[in-house]
């Protein structure tokens, strides 16, 4: 295996794994997560979602959350918040995100469950967003990369042509998503083989889902291709509100616990996300999902 020296984990609990639980959860708490997750040495974190209160009433403290975490660690760490229109966009801007991940979904489908708009709708809001960005980096996230929960298997040609949609329009950064985590090696392979062979060099980064438990054999896949960069969710929380039977991301404790068993750095404090995670345990009152988190609590009992 050609494995990396080094690995970037972009940690993305505070959306990504908020976003599907339904009960509100005190923005006081939210803050204290984020604040452990600094301290874990995370340089980028996905820290919410400028999302229409109405489709996801989880995330309506966007703008107190990403201001407070900015003021409190904008020397540390860099934050980021999601958003699926030119409305959100400008939102996340004005409050002081360090990048946006803009979301198109490669599936027509996922798309209009997700945004209401067509993949054509949404690119040219794309290149909407590229003109207003400034210094923000604009991301995009391509949901449903390898597998659509209502048109199923997605064409690699349709990923190809809205990463090169996405490039022509200016955009900074490429996350490449398993949103339903059905994903295997072979659909990783031949996506990211295709990609990296027309994009050489360029920093893809792979955020996974876990459905169905291969997403640690789809990192180890995408490192032997060259991705040295992953988008995980602390204690395995994480799941999509438009995307039925989604379950969480990988736990970022697995992955950093994979990783440095392989001795591939990441910078990162192990026990500190371990704590974090039961941290979320006990502050959410759910749980273990990741597998880590599980070992440490059976070995303290
Ligand atoms: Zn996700």
């Amino acid at each position: 295996m050609k494995l990396p020296k080094q690995v970037e984990v972009i940690e993305v609990c505070p959306r990504d794994g908020f976003q599907n639980i339904k009960e509100a959860i005190p923005t006081a708490t939210k803050i204290e997560i984020i604040d452990r997750l600094v301290e874990c040495g995370f340089g980028v974190i996905e820290a919410t979602s400028f999302v229409h209160p109405k489709a996801i009433p989880q995330m309506a403290d966007a703008a107190e959350v990403l201001q407070t975490v900015k003021k409190k660690h904008g020397n540390r760490a860099q934050f980021v918040a999601l958003a699926p229109n030119l409305f959100g966009a400008k939102k996340a801007i004005e409050n002081g995100a360090d990048g946006i991940t803009y979301v198109i979904s490669a599936s027509e489908d996922h798309n209009l469950a997700n945004t209401k708009q067509t993949i054509a709708q949404s690119v040219a809001a794309l290149e909407e967003v590229c003109k207003i960005k400034g210094s923000t980096k604009v991301r995009l996230a391509v949901a449903t990369s390898f597998d659509c929960p209502f048109a199923g298997k997605v064409p690699v040609e349709k990923v190809v042509s809205l990463v090169d949609a996405a490039l022509n329009a200016g955009t900074d950064e490429i996350v490449l998503a398993d949103t339903i985590g059905t994903a295997t090696p072979l659909q990783v392979e031949e996506l990211l083989g295709t990609l990296s062979r027309q994009y050489p060099d360029f920093p893809f980064v792979l955020h996974i889902h876990d459905t169905d438990g291969m997403g640690l054999a789809n990192v180890v896949t995408a490192m032997n291709l060259g991705i040295t960069r992953f988008e995980t969710a602390a204690f395995g929380l994480g799941g999509c509100p438009f995307a039925p039977g989604a379950a969480g991301n990988i736990a970022t404790e697995d992955l950093v616990h994979m990783l440095h068993k392989m001795d591939i750095a990441t910078g990162l404090q192990y026990d500190k996300i371990v704590e974090t995670a039961h941290y979320i345990e006990e502050s959410l009152h759910i749980s273990p999902v990741g597998h880590m988190s599980r070992v440490a609590c059976s070995i303290k009992n």
